[in-house]
């Protein structure tokens, strides 16, 4: 808990509640702003641990990303390498050695949190808070939980995060039916893997346990693939996904789950009836709820919505003066990068600095294979809008890069303004489309044109030329595709 020196007496400028993505950067800068500032977390890993970080770091992007990109070297040994000339002979694939690769990479990143709260004087303190109505924080001491202090602070920060939705008719035993954390640790890849939930976790998670050699079912209740993504890209990487073998049954709603002698029996229902399915394990990833149940002592004043979301307005503030809230806890995509945003325009707005957000200019990225990223306005919310607009597409197929890669799949589309010619959206499924999407974000932020990135020199060979053809392909004029 705190430190002698730092007790309770002391009053804050700033208390920052939650140490994820949003939570942690919000208190290096506010105390960057020069802002007395403490951050209050209460993550315990499974060894039942404190670490900083959140669900990002300890259970979320972290882990999974370094899952992925184990996986993804393992399938590359299995079924790329041989076209390159490289013989490896039989692949084998250590899970014990890759998870224990996942979990130096996570204690290196959340250790790093406490070395930069240690240099930027913030002060880090283990330990559930809850919003006082007299405006001061209280703490439980994390390993104590009799012990309780009260910090006395000049605004509150409240970055609670979010936690897994659990279904009524498949509920959680944290061994055979798992969320999304449970499913970053099976120690072996499950012979036949359900997924309850075909958005971005269930199809991560799916795609790394299929690579590793389960077969995967998921079940999506949506009769669309990827419903709030581009239709066009959501079709090709649902093409790219079913010829790897993943199986994705859309319309599926499942009505139970029941756990027997053979595995776990689940039962759903689509259009053309009841079905069962015979699994190992059983992933749920239906969503995130925000985790802000005990959060506020009654009276505060702070408002929660039906879904528990804290109401605030778009600079983050709750209503109730000098407290604010940012991140998963608050209405906008729960994504980490739009928490982090989110918590430095609030630092720098307490500091009496000029800040804003720019919630239409947000990216997105699912990180299977191929990786699919987007920004700004899909082409289905374009026509519902009636606006009118121009579009350009073009495929790896035609990149050079992408080719000597041994991955020439998926497309590049621009969406314009038919009038000034502003860029809308960009939609990638490609490789490496989560590092491509970046400088459709930069164009976008800039308001920049087509036009802009057409005469925008690119480097050659690289995917990003991609980029530059959707471009020109907005005003017909990719050179390396024919202009439809
Ligand atoms: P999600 O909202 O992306 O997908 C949940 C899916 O489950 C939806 O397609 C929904 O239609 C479906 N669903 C809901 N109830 C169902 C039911 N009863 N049966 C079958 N399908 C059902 O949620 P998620 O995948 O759980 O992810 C949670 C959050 O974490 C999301 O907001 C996501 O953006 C975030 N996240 C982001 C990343 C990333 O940025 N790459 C990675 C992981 C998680």
């Amino acid at each position: 808990m705190l430190s002698k020196e730092n007790q309770m007496s002391q009053t804050f400028d700033v208390v920052v509640i939650g140490a994820g993505p949003a939570g942690y950067v919000a208190a290096i800068r506010a105390a960057q702003n020069g802002l007395k500032t403490a951050c209050v977390d209460n993550w315990k890993n499974l060894d039942g641990k404190h670490a900083f970080g959140g669900t990002c770091l300890n259970a979320g992007c972290i882990p999974s990303k370094a899952l992925l990109e184990s996986s993804e070297m393992f399938h590359k040994a299995q079924h790329e390498l041989a076209a390159h000339g490289i013989q490896v002979g039989n692949a084998m694939m250590n899970v014990a050695v890759m998870q224990a690769r996942k979990s130096r990479i996570v204690q290196s990143l959340t250790g790093g949190i406490a070395a930069l709260f240690k240099s930027n004087n913030v002060i880090g303190i283990r330990g559930t808070a809850k919003l006082l109505k007299n405006g001061r924080v209280e703490v439980t001491d994390f390993d104590a939980p009799d012990k309780k202090d009260t910090l006395e602070t000049k605004h509150v920060i409240l970055a609670a995060g979010s936690e897994p939705v659990e279904l009524k008719v498949a509920p959680f035993d944290r061994r055979d039916i798992v969320d999304s954390w449970g499913a970053l640790e099976f120690p072996t890849a499950p012979k036949r893997l359900g997924v309850i939930g075909g958005g971005v976790i269930g199809l991560e998670l799916g795609s790394v346990w299929h690579r590793l050699g389960s077969q995967v079912t998921i079940l999506e209740a949506m009769d669309n693939f990827l419903f709030m993504t581009d239709q066009q890209i959501a079709q090709t990487a649902a093409r790219e996904f079913r010829k790897q073998g993943l199986d994705v049954r859309l319309g599926a709603k499942v009505t139970g789950a029941d756990k027997g002698k053979s595995g776990i029996s689940v039962h759903y229902e689509d259009r053309d009836g009841m079905h069962d399915i015979e699994v190992d394990k059983l992933i749920v990833a239906v969503g995130r709820r925000p985790a802000t149940r005990n959060l506020l002592e009654e009276g505060t004043g702070v408002k929660r919505d039906p879904r528990g979301f804290i109401q605030v307005d778009k600079e983050c503030r709750s209503g109730v003066k000098n407290v604010w809230a940012v991140g998963d806890c608050v209405r906008g995509p729960m994504l980490a990068h739009k928490g982090s945003e989110e918590g430095v325009m609030v630092a720098d707005l307490i500091a009496g600095r000029v800040a804003e957000m720019n919630y239409a200019v947000i990216p997105s990225v699912i990180y299977t294979w191929p990786e699919i990223a987007w920004v700004g306005k899909t082409e289905e919310e374009l026509k519902t809008q009636g606006v009118q607009y121009k579009a350009g597409t073009f495929p790896f197929t035609a990149n050079g890069r992408a080719k000597a890669m041994e991955a020439p799949v998926g497309l590049v589309k621009m969406l314009a303004d038919a009038r000034s010619d502003e860029i809308l959206g960009v939609h990638i499924v490609g490789p490496l489309a989560s590092e491509m999407i970046a400088e459709a974000v930069t164009a976008m932020e800039f308001r920049a044109s087509a036009e802009d990135l057409q005469r925008t020199i690119h480097a050659h060979p690289t995917l990003s030329e991609a980029m530059h053809e959707a471009a020109l392909a907005v005003d017909k004029h990719a050179i390396h595709a024919i202009n439809k």
